[in-house]
């Protein structure tokens, strides 16, 4: 097996004997390889820096550009490097894990954002946003709404209309990686004649048309990657910035937004992890006790505390690439898109969600106990283990949270998927029933009369 190398020397962290390797492509390798170059060269380096400074990881995603990887999973024949799931899995993982947490989940929201375009490709969208990727353009994906917080599949303060042939297009959101630096962002909308939440609508808005106030984003860990909110404000685009027929958006999110956005936040987790465990072993291994002549790893305890976190996060990691390479089986290694109607990767959503729960809970235990492993000194910035830090506790709260996908998989579980009820359309006779059972006849009557009145100016013509 090959030493892995970090600036020439053999790596202080992990090597390749604790990489499932057997799931990766000679060629995936290779980009692995090329990827942790250029975390060690650039990519580390400028992590501290947009950590310092709530500063866009710009540099960090040219760089990813300049060897392709910002169309990693774009065909050949527009570009791309062509590849899969599994390498775009592999992408996510070693950026966070050996470079920049930041720039990984602008990655991750870039990739999203471009799938959802190679969903429904067009000639103009092609040439528009796919083929210029390797000059540095960035996408990014705006969903998430100020009304509906974390449910980012509801958009209310949105919509869009008909207008010259084209469509003019309304949009609030609430968090936006990239916010105010992306070139192109990939909206959720209410569609045009909208019949209800599932009738949504996906356009791509160029990065002039969007208001952000990059200043205002400040937080915990993620420093770099600028999630603020932004603004499209009723802007005027030509139709064939649709992406997909109008009504395609609920589809588009099960196909595209929600597979990709999973396997790719889930590898940030897990590299977050991996990247934690790196540090800690390379300062239990350096420190020592002179009074008992023991180094802190060669205590049990510590060593517990790796072993456990290398076969959890293992166990987190394999559990990634099974679902990429299920999406690859059914894809033919992504070079088949299943048309409107139909679907590929929506088929293993419900595996997704379990692979963001895991990896999203399993870095922020890995990452606290690295910091018990490593004491006081990983308590300090100079070691980085304190930004790991910072930047997994990102996991769970980010959409969907680890409280509404471990709801999702239960009640999936026990009362079927249609139980899941995204749009809030389904109505719980049996809650309805039981609340009713509190009220007295007054109480009862009273009710009634507020739903006939309700009904009684449903149902009155509109004044002309
Ligand atoms: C670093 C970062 C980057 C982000 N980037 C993007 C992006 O690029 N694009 C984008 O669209 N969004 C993005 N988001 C937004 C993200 O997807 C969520 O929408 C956001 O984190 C929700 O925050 P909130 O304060 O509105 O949470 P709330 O919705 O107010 O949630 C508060 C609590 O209620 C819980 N909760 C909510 N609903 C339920 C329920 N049904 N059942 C049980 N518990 C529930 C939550 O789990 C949480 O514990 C980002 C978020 C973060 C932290």
């Amino acid at each position: 097996m090959a030493e892995k190398t970090w600036g020439g020397e053999p790596f202080w962290g992990l090597g390749y004997e604790w990489d499932p390797d057997w799931v990766l492509t000679d060629r995936q390798r290779e980009l692995r390889d090329t990827l942790i170059e250029l975390c060690e060269r650039e990519m580390r380096a400028n992590a501290k820096v947009s950590d310092d400074e709530l500063k866009f990881p710009r540099r960090n995603l040219e760089l990813l550009g300049e060897h392709g990887f910002l169309a990693l999973t774009v065909p050949t024949e527009y570009g791309g490097l062509g590849e899969d799931h599994v390498a775009y899995a592999m992408t996510c993982e070693t950026i966070a894990r050996y470079g920049c947490a930041s720039t990984a989940m602008c990655y991750v929201m870039h990739i999203g954002a471009v799938n959802t375009l190679m969903l429904r490709p067009t000639e103009a969208l092609i040439d528009k946003y796919i083929r210029p990727l390797n000059s540095g353009k960035i996408g990014t994906l705006s969903y998430s709404d100020p009304e509906t917080g974390s449910h980012f599949w509801y958009p209310i303060s949105s919509g869009a209309e008909r207008r010259n042939g084209g469509y003019n297009v309304r949009k609030k959101a609430s968090w936006t990686t990239s916010g105010g630096f992306a070139d192109f962002y990939v909206v959720q909308t209410t569609s045009p004649d909208f019949t209800g939440y599932d009738d949504l609508s996906v356009f791509v808005i160029d990065g002039e048309h969007v208001k952000a106030q990059p200043s205002s984003w400040d937080a915990l860990g993620l420093r770099g990657n600028q999630s603020g909110p932004i603004e499209v404000a009723g802007v005027d685009i030509p139709g064939e910035q649709i992406v997909g027929p109008e009504g395609d958006g609920a589809a588009s999110n099960d196909e595209s937004v929600d597979p990709w956005f999973l396997i790719g936040s889930s590898s940030v987790w897990n590299g977050l992890a991996m990247g934690a465990i790196d540090i800690a072993k390379r300062q239990t291994t350096r420190k020592r006790h002179v009074d008992v002549g023991l180094r802190v790893a060669d205590y049990p305890t510590i060593q517990d505390y790796i072993g456990e976190a290398v076969m959890d996060t293992n166990a987190a990691r394999l559990f990634v690439y099974s679902v990429a390479q299920a999406m690859d089986n059914a894809t033919q290694h992504n070079t088949v898109q299943p048309p409107p109607g139909e679907f590929a990767r929506a088929n293993f959503l419900h595996w997704a969600w379990q692979i963001k729960f895991n990896a999203a809970k399993n870095t922020a235990h890995v990452v606290d106990k690295m910091l018990h492993a490593s004491g006081g000194s990983g308590y300090k910035r100079d070691m980085e283990l304190e930004r790991y830090l910072r930047d997994a506790k990102a996991g769970w709260v980010m959409g969907p949270t680890n409280e509404v996908l471990r709801q999702f998989v239960g009640k999936a579980v026990l009362l079927g998927f249609e139980s899941l009820d995204y749009w809030n359309q389904h109505y719980n006779r049996r809650a309805v029933e039981n609340e009713l059972k509190k009220l007295d006849a007054e109480g009862k009557r009273k009710l009634a009369e507020e739903l006939l009145a309700e009904v009684e100016k449903a149902s009155a013509p509109a004044a002309s």
